[in-house]
């Protein structure tokens, strides 16, 4: 028997017992030690992210130790300690074919399109498991939100020296600016939240930060030589926020939505062109970025030891989830343990 926690409706967490999952040819089954939350499974429990259809067991962020290995041409072994790539892509249409899994037609994420990890146990197809024996349950967990933000960008293809502004410093973009300075650029984060931009420099290591208003740009030249920006980072989900980055990158720069939103973006087709600005969206990541990510976190070439600031166990779950969702809570990345 296994126990799931089930979001029966929003805002109803239920603790089940069931029959274990079965383990089915081409699948691994993991026994599940960490699962990460984000803002889609605060979203999905608040019954406000879109196209999603309850009862949903939540969870993509997940690690643990696989239990049943049911292929036999597999480098996968029972024991192994592993992180779930929770995109399930068909394999056959244009976007897989060229290799970008990550906006498959057909993508089935767990945890949102379909089950996904609150549970003691999930079998998934056997190439979605990743080894990550030499990293801790935390770290692996922390591969999915980690390579959100690597694929974004891995999409910009940033120079070294680059000017960038990562606007938002939740999960997602603290693991944008954490890639961006990996590739050597002179990153400045943005955002309302000023205990946040102190956690960018202190923890992240951000070359400069600013709060958004009348003076952004002012200040931004001042930080940047004279300049804008060359790349701009989207990664607050807020569509005014969304609407008014046209402003920041530079002549010929590039903008990138990492955050996504329920809604339409206006811009200035003037401002647009004036800068031929190139813009682009980012969608979760490939199974490359986990790899960079897993190599990244090894090599200890980024650091996110402060990044995990809340934690409880799986049957304190659902009494403690709501208090996660004030912004008193000052929650960065929370993990359930099992
Ligand atoms: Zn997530
Ligand atoms: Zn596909």
């Amino acid at each position: 028997m296994m126990k799931s926690i089930i979001c029966q409706e929003p805002y109803i967490f239920k603790m089940t017992n069931s029959e274990k999952t079965e383990c089915h040819p081409g699948e691994a089954l993991v026994r599940i030690k960490r699962i990460g939350i984000c803002g889609t499974d605060l979203h999905a429990f608040r019954g406000n992210q879109p196209f999603f259809t309850y009862p949903r067991i939540l969870g993509h962020e997940l690690s643990g130790i696989v239990e049943k290995v049911n292929s036999d041409n597999s480098e996968i072994k029972v024991g192994d300690q592993v992180t779930v790539l929770p995109y399930l892509e068909c394999g056959k249409c244009i976007a897989c074919r060229s290799g970008k899994t990550n906006c498959c037609s057909t993508l089935s994420v767990l945890g949102v399109h379909e089950d996904g990890g609150m549970r003691e146990y999930i079998s998934v197809p056997v190439d979605h498991v990743i080894k990550t024996n030499n990293l801790t349950l935390d770290e692996a967990s922390m591969i999915e939100p980690l390579s959100i933000g690597a694929h974004a960008v891995r999409r910009a293809s940033l120079r070294k020296g680059e000017k960038v502004l990562v606007i938002g410093a939740g999960p997602i973009g603290l693991a944008v600016m954490s890639f961006a300075i990996l590739e050597g650029a002179t990153v400045v984060a943005m955002d309302i939240n000023e205990e946040r931009l102190k956690f960018c420099l202190s923890s992240i290591g951000v070359f400069d930060s600013i709060v958004p208003n009348e003076e952004s740009i002012t200040k931004l030249r001042e930080m940047f030589n004279g300049e804008l920006p060359e790349t701009v980072f989207e990664a607050t989900g807020n569509v005014h926020s969304m609407n008014s980055s046209f402003q920041y990158p530079e002549q010929g720069g590039k903008l990138v939505f990492v955050g996504l939103v329920n809604d339409q973006i206006t811009f200035s087709d003037p401002e647009f062109h004036r800068k031929e600005l190139t813009l682009l969206s980012s969608r979760n990541a490939t199974k490359d970025d986990f790899y960079y990510v897993k190599q990244s976190l090894e090599n200890r070439k980024i650091n996110i030891n402060e990044f995990i600031t809340h934690r409880c166990t799986f049957e304190n779950l659902p009494s403690t989830f709501s208090d996660w969702l004030k912004p008193e809570s000052k929650v960065i990345k929370a993990v359930v343990e099992l």
